[in-house]
């Protein structure tokens, strides 16, 4: 989609006329992205009462609450060994596991002694298989996730239940589970260091939800009070899909067009450059070009529910280090700057967001614990070799 600015200039009366072609001098200075697709926004990591310390939470639960809060994705990943493996006959058997509006990818949480993975799919798979493997040598499991067609992502990779695998097994890792942000330092580290050494690896987020609030004949749990601090949307994974479908959203997250933010209403962070320098911004989040070793125009951009007096600090990522800070504000607050990348070794550009949070009324207790973190990009990418 090319974005276009036609802004009609009113004849009505010369107050008007003025009014609008202030606006449009405004709307000319914006920048211009090119890009085709929609935005999607999700949780994929939830667990449903097949997972069997979750409570109160209900397929139907989920779905329902995922729509009230405008998702248009969610991903269920009970916890496989509680079903011995056999998911496919449990959550995705459960006749509540539809929707008309909310698109449900097919997954799992792979609980394996040596750590924890998401399955992301866009159909029904063998999970059985992936179940059997868990703790054979990682080449066999490879083989085995080869040939099912799935994207694997590491979960929460450090600390307890680290991600004890090779990560050249999954396409993606979780740096953002759950509302309390401070503890996805390590699983920052981890990425960084897997982009550093050549890897294009996606960053996406999950709630690990387990807990919904009691309706009906429901009784509290002891765990019920998690509820109002961490639920579906904290933190949110937005897509940048070809279109509304499980496949594109699989797609997107294997191809990194993706970005987290701290809930469903916060601002989405979107990056842009312009590598070949003819004032368009051709290259998004999880694209790879080849380094001219000229500076290179970058941008990011804050859409959607921007509150009107906040600050946002944003910080620019270099290869693991800290590049610049800015500061933005105003209805869709933006940064440009420019920097050139290496014209021999690989370069990567990643940005994260800070700031007041946006309200999220429906998960209350939420934003206390993701303090300032509002969201994060994912990378792009100079002189990665696509096929390593
Ligand atoms: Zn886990
Ligand atoms: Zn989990």
């Amino acid at each position: 989609m090319i974005v276009k600015y036609n802004i009609t200039i009113g004849m009505l009366c010369i107050a008007l006329s003025l009014f609008m072609s202030n606006a449009k001098a405004q709307e000319e200075a914006k920048p211009v992205i090119l890009n085709s697709g929609v935005w999607l926004k999700g949780d994929l990591h939830v667990h449903s009462r097949h997972s069997t310390e979750s409570s109160n939470n209900s397929i139907a639960k989920i779905i329902n609450f995922s729509k009230s809060v405008k998702m248009d994705y969610v991903c269920i990943t009970d916890h496989d060994n509680h079903v011995n493996g056999d998911v496919e006959h449990h959550t995705w058997a459960d006749p509540e596991f539809k929707s008309d509006s909310l698109l449900l990818l097919y997954g799992a949480e792979w609980t394996t002694t040596r750590g924890h993975g998401n399955v992301f799919s866009d159909k029904p798979y063998k999970h059985q298989r992936l179940f059997d493997v868990r703790d054979e040598r990682d080449v066999n499991i490879g083989k085995v996730k080869n040939s099912l067609g799935i994207h694997l992502s590491a979960n929460h990779p450090s600390g307890k239940d680290n991600f004890g695998f090779s990560y050249d097994l999954v396409q993606s890792i979780e740096v953002w589970n759950s509302s309390v942000w401070p503890k996805n330092a390590n699983a920052i580290m981890i990425w960084d260091d897997m982009l550093s050494s050549g890897r294009m690896m996606t960053g996406r987020g999950g709630s690990d939800a387990h807990h919904g609030l009691p309706t009906g004949s429901e009784k509290p749990s002891a765990n019920t009070y998690q509820a109002e601090y961490n639920y579906v949307g904290t933190p949110t994974t937005w897509v940048f899909a070809k279109e509304k479908s499980l496949t594109a959203i699989v797609d997107a997250l294997t191809h990194g067009k993706v970005s987290v933010s701290s809930n469903p209403f916060a601002p989405r962070v979107e990056f842009y450059a312009d590598a070949n320098d003819d004032g368009k911004f051709e290259m998004m989040m999880g694209d790879n070009s080849i380094s001219k070793g000229k500076p290179v125009k970058f941008l990011v951009q804050l859409s959607g529910n921007t509150l009107p007096d906040a600050d946002y600090t944003i910080t620019i990522i270099k290869n693991g280090k800290k590049l610049n800070t800015y500061h933005a504000k105003g209805k869709v607050p933006m940064v440009q700057f420019e920097d050139a990348p290496e014209i021999k070794g690989r370069t990567y550009y990643r940005v994260t967001v800070e700031g007041t949070n946006t309200a999220y009324p429906q998960v209350p207790k939420s934003m206390a614990l993701s303090e300032n973190m509002v969201g994060l990009s994912n990378p792009i990418y100079f002189n990665f070799d696509p096929k390593f």
